[in-house]
């Protein structure tokens, strides 16, 4: 009892109080926010390099705060994460994604994010082909991106259900690219689709000489392999041309053609996108 006290004596330090109260009110939020159903879904588009067609909408929640206004993906997805809610926080994506994409009029495909959390969760596959089931999606217009953490826990399991997805026509693409510390041997041991580059990997490429290089094996070994490359974070004309020139890309994601925009934007922008 004497040491619980003393514990408990440290644990409430005015400063350390204040900012605990403050998480667990964010959390509270969060979580009212998921049963609410109160988070958006915007859409940022993937092109072809040469800007003409759009081939895929990549989906991103965001979540208003009623006091503190836009909070980062970045900030309350670990926070989800954590509290154990990702999985809500992926079906209601899946759903508005699915819906929205099913109403669109061209085929464009429709991609979204899955957490680590998600892939060992039981019966995601099961839940997935309900969703499209549900809003009249074909899996052949879904993506789903994962990172290379998404499998260090258990490759086995993660790699059953990607094979699942996967042969029900669902695409498979791994994302961030190159910015984690797992080893390249997932790219022939899972079923991937898809490689996209992280931005970090295109930031400087128009000044270091090395990222050309970096760049250039990248591209090379995803077409070795058959995989797809999209590279995010496109800013500049410059970057643009140098990804064009040297064929770094199938598709483009990035500010250089469009931010992440509205449902209703982004209806628009693939009506412009001259899609038959
Ligand atoms: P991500 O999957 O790598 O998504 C791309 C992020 O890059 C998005 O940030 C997008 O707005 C930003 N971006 C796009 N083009 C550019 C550009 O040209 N320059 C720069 N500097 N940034 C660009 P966002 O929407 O803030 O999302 C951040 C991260 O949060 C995402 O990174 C993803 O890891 C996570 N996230 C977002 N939505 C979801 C979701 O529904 N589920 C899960 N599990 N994670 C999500
Ligand atoms: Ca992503
Ligand atoms: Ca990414
Ligand atoms: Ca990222």
């Amino acid at each position: 009892a004497q040491v619980k006290g003393k514990g408990s004596l440290s644990f409430f330090r005015p400063e350390m109080d204040a900012r605990y109260v403050e998480e667990q009110k964010l959390r509270a939020a969060l979580r009212q926010a998921v049963e609410d159903e109160a988070l958006q879904v915007v859409y940022q588009p993937m092109y072809t390099v040469d800007g003409s067609r759009i081939e895929c909408m990549e989906a991103l929640v965001r979540w208003k705060h009623p006091e503190k206004g836009m909070i980062a993906p970045n900030v309350f997805i670990p926070m989800a994460e954590e509290m154990g809610i990702i999985s809500s926080i992926t079906r209601f994506v899946l759903e508005r994604a699915s819906r929205d994409c099913a109403a669109w009029e061209q085929p464009a495909a429709v991609s979204v994010n899955l957490s680590a959390h998600d892939l060992l969760t039981p019966d995601i596959v099961g839940d997935i082909l309900g969703i499209l089931a549900r809003t009249g999606l074909p899996p052949w217009r879904l993506h789903v991106e994962l990172t290379e953490s998404c499998f260090i826990d258990d490759p086995a399991a993660v790699s059953k259900v990607l094979h699942q997805l996967r042969e029900k026509g669902v695409t498979i693409a791994i994302d961030d690219f190159g910015t984690g510390f797992s080893s390249l041997s997932y790219l022939t041991s899972l079923p991937l689709d898809i490689v996209k580059v992280d931005r970090a990997f295109i930031r400087d490429i128009n000044h270091d000489p090395r990222q050309m290089k970096l760049l250039k094996g990248i591209a090379q070994l995803s077409r070795d392999l058959a995989l797809r490359i999209v590279i995010e974070g496109v800013e500049t004309q410059e970057q643009l041309q140098l990804i064009k020139e040297n064929r770094f890309a199938d598709l483009i994601q990035g500010y250089v053609f469009a931010p992440p925009v509205d449902a209703e934007t982004a209806t628009r922008m693939l009506r412009a996108s001259g899609q038959a």
